[in-house]
């Protein structure tokens, strides 16, 4: 079984972000970069289905050189060998779902793994492009996976409740979280990584479907007020300021 993973870099959440001054992305500049936190339960689930049924594990990832740390995180927790879809700027998911398919297509990947969305973008529209563009199955928001002979059977979250949804391979299945408890690296798998390189190769020329037209944060919030006297005075200035500025009551 061969199982392609497809890894995004993202800002960490602890980032300070900063809107470059084309006013339309991010300025990359002091951001610290991790792997997104879906795609890390679709590759602990492939990591998982090597170590159960014998699999071969791709990690791949479409950016410029600052994907390599997520690259190299992937090999050092168990992938078998890790592509970097090199090209700069920005693309949509759709663009980045035909740099992979462009990728994929010749390769007989059995299964193809995404996260469900890519944090900070949460676009949730790549992996379901991804299928289209290859003319496979693929069942999305995926909680639990079970492969049989040439099949998959997986649990989907909805709205209240779950789906079972049940297909051929090849698939693209996109990880939700509660899929897995996805591991750390081991000093051993990051001493074995060490060892192995990431295939670099330029993402195919694709067209964006839309473009980013502008990026603004939200508006800062105003400094909060501490009130003063004694618990009485407290609950009386707060209801006047709920009812006087907050016009609640
Ligand atoms: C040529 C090119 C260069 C790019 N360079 C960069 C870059 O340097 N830095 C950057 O942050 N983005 C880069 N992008 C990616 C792009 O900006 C976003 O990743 C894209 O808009 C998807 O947004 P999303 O995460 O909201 O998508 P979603 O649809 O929410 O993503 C769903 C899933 O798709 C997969 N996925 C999404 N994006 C990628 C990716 N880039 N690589 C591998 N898997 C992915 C992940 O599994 C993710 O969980 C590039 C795109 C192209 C086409």
């Amino acid at each position: 079984m061969k199982i392609l993973v497809a890894l995004k870099q993202v800002p960490d959440t602890e980032t300070k972000i900063k809107v470059a001054a084309d006013g339309k992305s991010l300025d990359p500049a002091d951001v610290k970069w991790i792997t997104s936190p879906y795609d890390e339960y679709a590759l602990e689930e492939a990591i998982r289905l090597k170590e159960g049924k014998g699999a071969e594990v791709v990690a791949l990832s479409v950016g410029s050189d600052a994907s390599k740390d997520v690259l190299k995180n992937a090999l050092a927790l168990g992938a078998d060998s890790a592509v970097l879809l090199k090209g700069e700027g920005q693309g949509d998911p759709y663009a980045v779902a035909q740099v992979i398919a462009a990728y994929a297509k010749d390769k007989g990947f059995d299964l193809i793994l995404c996260g469900n969305k890519g944090l900070g973008g949460d676009n949730a529209a790549m992996g379901p492009m991804l299928a289209e563009l290859l003319g496979v199955a693929q069942a999305n928001v995926i909680v639990k996976l079970e492969l049989g002979d040439g099949t998959f059977k997986a649990e989907r979250e909805i709205e209240g409740g779950s789906e079972i949804v049940e297909g051929a391979l090849p698939a693209v299945i996109t990880a939700q979280k509660g899929l897995n408890e996805p591991r750390y690296a081991s000093l051993k798998g990051i001493m074995a990584a060490k060892k192995k390189t990431i295939e670099e190769l330029d993402a195919a020329a694709v067209t964006t479907a839309a473009q980013v037209s502008a990026l603004a944060l939200p508006p800062e919030r105003p400094a909060g007020r501490l009130l003063q006297g004694d618990a009485a005075q407290q609950a009386q200035a707060l209801l006047q300021a709920l009812k006087d500025e907050a016009k609640v009551f």
